[in-house]
């Protein structure tokens, strides 16, 4: 027995634990790359069907037969069917008693039915045991072995001995289980394969109605001005002058709404003296969605630069330069050279490149695979440290970029001001909150808050008040 239990341990990985046989009900495509999987890892598999003859399909390796046959050869059985089929369990009942159940079972939308697919399993089959899992994972990933999509499989039961069990298989197979509790969470993770980018709905919405904005604001103050005005057609600059002051404006704007919830967070905590008491619901998601709108930013950035490097080589840009300098060789002038002009067009790159450099290491500090191996403070560090110089940088870059043009009155067309001013105003307002958030008596106050300190409020005081005025307590 104990050179047995050596020998045992000796064997490698998973294979020493796992169940030699696993069934699967339905020859569907699920099944199928299911049972693909399984017999590539050194499992037998044999497949419960309506029709076991002609079931050609089939991974090689693997057997059919009827769904009882099926069912006394393994102890786990993969229910690869739809639920509205699961009817047809009914009459097995008997074969499935004492086994284990995995129900991979998803809904075509939401609320179609009272309870999650796996309730209604066990509820169906009650001598079994149901585990939820594998739902979240698609046949392609699983023919793809995982490698090329989502290696998570998502894992909910009852019973803590069921799931190991099918965490063992999903190991086996390459995937990481992670367990969601208990059978009640089947419900949420059958909701997991509906959403369609839950968190970046908000940030791409903005980044939408940002865009269309600011196109239709710079627009009407170039292209529709000079043709109304002037009578002359400078359509073409949509394609890249137009573009190209978009991309930035949404870029600075969505980057500082990115720490605008950070700013009002802290000035909340600071109201209430606490920081026991809820965010606004509207706070909390637009807190949640920080990394999305902070990525998206990066992409409206980095369409900024790709934009900014063609300038040299457009047309219109040469056409300008070579018809100014023939200009001054025709009136024998010269191009006197301006210091101030010096200064502010290398500072104003400057801040751009090192804004646009600091931007870049928030987002792959972002990635999950690089914000891994980074602890909290470091963490912090650069998202929040960093992310505010980003957000300074890019702020001055935009500075730079107007210069003096907000006080010359030919910048307003029709009362418009020019679109550079209106991207400045949001990162001013967190840069000034941010800066009152950082003076030493409101930090002080701040960070004693969030290490659990409150202020008595009124209402608190006076019930302790009326507590202790209380004739009983005296
Ligand atoms: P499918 O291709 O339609 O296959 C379902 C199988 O169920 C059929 O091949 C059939 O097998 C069996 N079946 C059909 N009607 C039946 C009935 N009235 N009674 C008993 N068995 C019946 O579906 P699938 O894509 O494999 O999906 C199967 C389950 O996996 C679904 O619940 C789905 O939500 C879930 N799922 C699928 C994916 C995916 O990527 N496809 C991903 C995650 C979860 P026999 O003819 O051999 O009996």
């Amino acid at each position: 027995m104990k050179s047995d239990s050596i020998a045992m341990m000796d064997l490698p990985g998973k294979i020493q634990n796992k169940q030699d046989t696993v069934c699967i009900f339905g020859t569907g495509d699920f099944g199928r790359s299911l049972g693909l999987c399984l017999l590539q890892s050194g499992y037998n598999v044999v497949y419960g069907s309506r029709d076991p003859k002609n079931c050609s399909l089939l991974p090689k390796g693997s057997k059919a037969m009827t769904h009882a046959a099926a069912a006394h050869e393994a102890h786990v059985i993969f229910v690869a069917v739809q639920r509205e089929h699961y009817g047809f369990l009914n009459s097995l009942a008997s074969d499935l008693e004492g086994k284990v159940l995995v129900d991979i079972s998803n809904n075509v939308k939401r609320g179609l039915y009272p309870e999650s697919n796996a309730e209604y399993l066990s509820r169906l089959i009650p001598g079994a045991t149901v585990v939820k899992a594998f739902n979240t994972i698609s046949a392609w990933a699983l023919q793809s072995g995982g490698l090329d999509a989502n290696r998570q499989v998502l894992i909910c039961g009852d019973r803590a001995d069921a799931k190991q069990l099918v965490v063992d298989i999903a190991q086996s197979l390459g995937f990481t289980a992670l367990d969601r509790g208990s059978l009640r969470a089947a419900a949420e993770l059958e909701d997991v394969p509906l959403q369609l980018f839950p968190l970046w709905r908000l940030p791409l919405y903005i980044a939408i109605g940002l865009s269309a904005f600011i196109f239709f604001y710079v627009l009407t103050r170039s292209v529709i001005y000079e043709r109304v005005i002037n009578g002359k057609d400078i359509a073409f600059r949509i394609m890249i002058s137009l573009a190209n002051k978009v991309f930035p404006i949404v870029s600075l704007v969505m980057l500082s709404l990115c720490y605008l919830p950070g700013a009002l967070a802290g000035l909340l905590q600071l109201y209430y003296g606490t920081k026991y008491r809820r965010f606004p619901n509207w706070l909390d998601r637009w807190m949640l969605c920080r990394k999305q709108l902070g990525l998206v930013a990066l992409a409206f950035g980095f369409l900024h630069v790709l934009y900014t490097l063609v300038i040299p080589i457009r047309y219109y840009v040469r056409y300008r330069i070579n018809a100014y300098v023939i200009t001054l060789v025709k009136d024998n002038k010269t191009y006197e050279f301006d210091n101030t002009a010096a200064w502010r067009y290398d500072s104003y790159y400057s801040m751009g490149i090192l804004g646009f450099s600091l931007f870049l290491l928030l987002g792959i500090t972002s990635l999950p695979s690089v914000s891994n191996s980074l602890n909290w403070r470091e963490f912090r560090f650069v998202q929040s440290k960093l992310g505010y110089i980003t957000l300074l940088l890019c702020t001055a870059h935009t500075f730079l970029y107007g210069w003096d043009r907000f006080l010359k009155p030919t910048s307003y067309q029709w009362w418009m001001p020019p679109a550079y001013m209106l991207s400045l105003v949001v990162p001013c307002v967190v840069l000034i909150l941010k800066l009152i958030l950082i003076t030493p008596c409101v930090d002080r106050k701040v960070t004693r808050i969030r290490q659990g300190w409150e202020r008595q409020s009124k209402n608190l005081a006076n019930c302790r008040d009326t507590k202790t005025s209380h004739p009983l307590m005296a």
